[in-house]
């Protein structure tokens, strides 16, 4: 077929328009193609075996023998999956080395250790005799189970599309933001966000899902709006704090402190405590916490003091540590909250659900008193999401609430 040149001319200038929104990293278009972007879960990690389960036989794919192959494999039987000596073995078939991928014959019909999931597996070598298990998934089908894990069964269905939109934006920004050479992005768990498969996923979490699809938070000038990490927790206690005061991140101003006006009240963690321990052990958790951390707290002495600045509306952000040589050491509310958390038992009594609280210091103790919230207390408070969603606010407002400066835009 011959084409005109106008035809060309027009195809040309078609393309220059549209090749901005192809390149731009900015999200105030949606993907050209409409597509729903992968997201990558270490869902088990350093195992030495696995156990899989098909009610259709799976492709394989290793990747020093990229032919696919299908596994036959009885339905409903589960097949042992190990790595030994540098090569993989499915049952007692020998399939090779380098990364074993595992695409399901239909979406879901592939058991990992007992529990389903969306989209494909890869087993990923990483030690001579051990592996991950991370699951490449549509982000829209991660979050259905993300968003029931994260939330109580009975909660708004409001609360519900707001955590769908945040848990997104936490996500892709995980997702583009990933070192170089990680083999994933997320973590199954609090070290990421919560993620329970297909059969954690409820009608409530799939709609809300769904009537979001695409929709993310974002911050920056108009036309130029980039998405963040979308911190969220459970109760704030009252007060938030910002991402740089918790965790060291570069300052942003959707993380800008803020009072909730006790919307999160109903917590069960609201107000807790007091707990009260001895100045050596505080020093002992604390010292360990460093060793681990690489900190120089696990150089500290005895502790003879906590005190605390706090940001401008009263949440405590720096922990000033004194020893008994006068050496101070200073920890952020976050790494103070998991220092005081480490090695302390099973005891849910003594556990620090935040790092807002008081502190008395006595001869021999320190009284941790005035306890507030539950988690970092960073973006949006869930209770207080709750809460704003049976008052009547719908869930665009209950996010933007929660960043103040961000706007909703779609991301594909
Ligand atoms: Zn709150």
């Amino acid at each position: 077929m011959k084409l005109s040149f106008l035809a060309v001319i027009c195809i040309l200038l078609l393309c220059l328009l549209l090749l901005p929104l192809g390149c731009t990293q900015t999200l105030t278009q949606p993907r050209l193609d409409g597509s729903v972007p992968i997201v990558r879960v270490r869902i088990l990690e350093n195992l030495n075996q696995a156990t899989i389960t098909a009610s259709q036989p799976p492709i394989v794919t290793v990747s020093q023998n990229p032919a696919r192959r299908r596994i036959n494999m009885s339905s409903g039987a589960p097949v042992s999956i190990t790595y030994t000596g540098g090569s993989w073995r499915l049952g007692d078939i020998a399939l090779g080395s380098g990364e074993l991928t595992l695409v399901p014959a239909y979406d879901g019909t592939l058991q990992v250790n007992g529990a389903a999931y969306h989209g494909q597996y890869r087993f990923v070598p990483t030690g001579a005799n051990q592996f991950d298990v991370v699951n490449d998934v549509d982000v829209d089908d991660y979050l259905k189970s993300v968003v029931s894990k994260e939330l109580y069964a009975r909660w708004h269905e409001q609360t519900y599309r707001a955590q769908a939109i945040v848990a997104r934006t936490y996500a892709l920004y995980e997702a583009r933001t990933a070192p170089a050479g990680r083999h994933f992005d997320l973590y199954p768990d609090e070290r990421s966000q919560v993620y329970g498969g297909i059969d954690a996923e409820t009608d409530k979490s799939r709609q809300a899902v769904v009537e979001t699809a695409g929709v993310v938070a974002a911050a920056g000038p108009n036309g130029n709006q980039r998405i963040f990490k979308a911190y969220f927790s459970s109760s704030c206690g009252g007060i938030s704090q910002s991402a740089t005061d918790a965790f060291g991140d570069r300052p942003n101003p959707v993380f800008h402190e803020q009072s909730d006006q006790g919307l999160c009240s109903a917590s069960p963690r609201y107000n807790w405590g007091p707990i009260v321990l001895s100045k050596a052990e505080v020093t002992r958790r604390v010292k360990l916490w460093g060793k681990t951390k690489g900190n120089p707290v696990q150089s500290m002495n005895q502790l003879a003091r906590i005190n605390i600045d706090t940001n401008s509306l009263g949440r405590p952000v720096r922990f000033y540590l004194s020893d008994a040589s006068g050496t101070r050491f200073m920890l952020r509310s976050e790494e103070m909250r998991n220092a005081l958390n480490t090695d302390g038992g099973n005891d849910k009594t003594a556990y620090f659900f935040s790092a807002f609280f008081k502190v008395v210091n006595d001869t021999n103790t320190i009284h941790f008193v005035e306890g507030h919230g539950h988690g970092h207390g960073v973006g949006l408070c869930q209770w207080a999401a709750q809460r704003r969603a049976e008052l009547g606010m719908r869930h665009e407002d209950i996010v933007l609430s929660a960043y103040p400066g961000a706007s909703l835009v779609r991301a594909y």
